[in-house]
Parts: C-alpha cells; structure tokens; sequence
C-alpha cells in the first residue's frame, strides 16, 4: 500500500459531513486536524472576491454578491446536497470531499483509491461511473462547487501555494489517494474569484435519479454572454461525468461566434460528448449530459 493511501494518515476535519462517514465505516481512521482557515465573502481590489475555505455552502448560496456576480455559483451552491448539509458544510470540504463510488466507500473491498492495484468497479458495479474515462479510478468528481469554481476561474491559496489556478489544485484525477492534486498536508485557505464578467447570464442544472438528497449523475454549469443574438463568450463544465470536472471546449467553440438558435444548440451538444469513452454501464450519461447542454444553452438565449 501506498503511503499516500494509508487510513491512518492524518485528514483535516472541516463540517465533517464526508469525513465522519468514512471515519464511522473505518475507511479513514487517522490523526484529526481541525481546520484553520477562514470563513466568510470578502471584496478584493480588483473587484473580486475572496471566500475564506470554512465559508459554509449555505452562506455562499445567500451571499449578495455571489448572487449578483457569480450565479452560476450561487445556484450550484443552493442545488446541492440538503439545506441541512449546505448549513454545516464547508467550501474547502466541499472541494476536497473524497468520491462517492460504493467500492472505495466499502471498508471490506480494495480499491485503487485505498491502494490496491485494481479498480473493482471496472469488472463490477458502474453504474455511476465517468463516460470520460481518463484515470485509473472510474469514480467521477463528487464536488458540485468545484465544477462552478472552474467555470469562474477561481484561483486557491493553501499552505502550501498562492493564487494557483483551481485546474492545477484539481489535478488531471489520476491520484493515488484523492480527488485532487493537493499534496499531502496541503490545507486550502481560501478561494479567489476574478472580477465578474458583465453582460453575461450563468446557470446550473443537475441530471437526478431522485429528486433530493444525491449526487447528482451529471451535472452543468453554463455561463454566456449573447451579443447581437450570437453566442460571444462561453463557459460549460460539467460534473459527474470525469475524474474532474470537465471543461467542454469542444461545445464551446461549437457555439462561440455562432447565432443563439437551434441549430447553434444541437451542434454544441454534439460537441459536449467528443471524445467521451464511457463504461458501458455509464453510456447513458452522455444523453444527460447532451440534454444539459441542450436545455441551458436554450435558457441562456432566451433570457435576453
Ligand atoms: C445526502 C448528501 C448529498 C450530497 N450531495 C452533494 C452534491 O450534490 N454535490 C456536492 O458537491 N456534494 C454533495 N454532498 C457532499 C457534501 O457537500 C460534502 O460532504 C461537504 O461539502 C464536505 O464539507 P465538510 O466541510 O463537511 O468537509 P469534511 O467532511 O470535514 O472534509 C471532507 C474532506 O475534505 C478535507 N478537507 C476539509 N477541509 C479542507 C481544506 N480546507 N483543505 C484541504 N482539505 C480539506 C478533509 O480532510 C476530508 O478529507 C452531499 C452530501 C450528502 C450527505
């Protein structure tokens, strides 16, 4: 086994919502530290703003100025989980939360995550697994937040970086032992947006098996601005669907420069699935995802 993969290793504890199932089951049973770190949205110089890594989920739906600049955000942070988790959960945790495969959840079964050699779910149960296979590991990201932050373009201090780019901190999901690319110790401080964009709508839609209280299967995050009736700036990532949220520029370039109609939408959905490799079980997430697209590229034209 891996160091990088040893339970008994020290984990942060922030609300505890992730950590304290996985301590409960014995999958993680290491030395706590609490963490320090700040909470709470404050402005920044160049017009942006900075979120404190203990900021509850809740807040971040509620804050005024994340509403107003940074929707899509704000409507990812209020559609996730429950208002009972957004209460206590944190946005630190929320990135750095382990994946939700049942496999690495079991404490009786090996997985690559807990430093076997194999990924059981890819002889097994994939049913919730990426359509964009990339890494070892078959589970998708489980962070709704992170997806929205990487469509912002957040940048993370830690303890050990300042202002990285959140694509760095995420890593390519090939890790041993995360779903990030944080080091071993690396504690994230706060979160850094740029300033917002003006003239541009944002939302976020989630594909669901039940209506609350889940992950979602595939999961979007679309800002736009129209000009003119054409499409001139895009940003979709999608969750659920890859060991990282992942950025669809193929959709993106389908529809940047193009007028905001039909044909304009179906051509950036087609694109949203280039190169998606899919289990077979996890093939029906690229209807998800195709519809996503489809239903907020729509949205994002005609609220104008
Ligand atoms: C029913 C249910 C539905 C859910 N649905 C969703 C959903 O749709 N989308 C979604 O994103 N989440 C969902 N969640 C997960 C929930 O959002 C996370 O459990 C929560 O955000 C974790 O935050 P926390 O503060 O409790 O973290 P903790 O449980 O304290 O920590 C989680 C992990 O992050 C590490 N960590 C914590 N803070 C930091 C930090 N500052 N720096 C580095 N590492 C840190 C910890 O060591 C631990 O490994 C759901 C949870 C439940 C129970």
């Amino acid at each position: 086994m891996s160091m990088a993969a040893d339970p008994t290793r020290p984990e942060y504890r922030a609300a505890g919502t992730d950590l304290s199932e996985r301590r409960r089951s014995g999958v993680s049973r290491g030395a706590l530290l609490d963490v320090a770190a700040p909470a709470g949205v404050e402005p920044t110089p160049d017009g942006g703003l900075r979120l404190g890594a203990l900021t509850t989920i809740a807040a971040l739906a509620a804050d005024p100025a994340i509403r107003a600049g940074y929707p899509g955000l704000a409507a990812a942070a209020a559609g996730l989980a429950t208002p009972q988790i957004r209460r206590m959960a944190t946005l630190g945790g929320n990135i750095a939360q382990r994946n939700r495969c049942w496999y690495f959840r079991n404490p009786d079964i090996a997985c690559l995550k807990k430093g076997a050699d194999a990924c059981p779910a890819r002889a097994g149960n994939a049913l919730y697994a990426v359509a964009f296979d990339s890494a070892p590991c078959v589970a998708p990201h489980p962070s709704t937040l992170a997806a929205a932050l990487l469509a912002y373009d957040a940048r993370l201090d830690t303890n050990q970086r300042r202002d990285a780019p959140i694509a760095e901190a995420l890593g390519d999901g090939r890790a041993a032992s995360a779903e990030t690319a944080l080091r071993p110790g690396e504690l994230i401080t706060a979160v850094a947006l740029p300033a917002p964009a003006s003239n541009e709508r944002a939302f976020y839609k989630r594909a669901i098996g039940r209506a609350h209280a889940e992950w979602p299967l595939v999961e979007l995050v679309l800002r736009a601005s129209v000009e003119g009736g054409v499409f001139a700036g895009l940003r979709l990532v999608a969750g659920g669907v890859a060991p990282v949220p992942l950025r669809l520029q193929a959709a993106e370039a389908a529809a940047l420069g193009k007028p905001a109609t039909a044909t304009t939408f179906a051509a950036a959905a087609a694109a949203a699935i280039e190169g998606a490799n899919p289990l077979p079980q996890s093939r029906y997430k690229l209807d998800l995802l195709q519809g996503l697209v489809l239903d907020l590229l729509e949205q994002a034209a005609s609220q104008g």
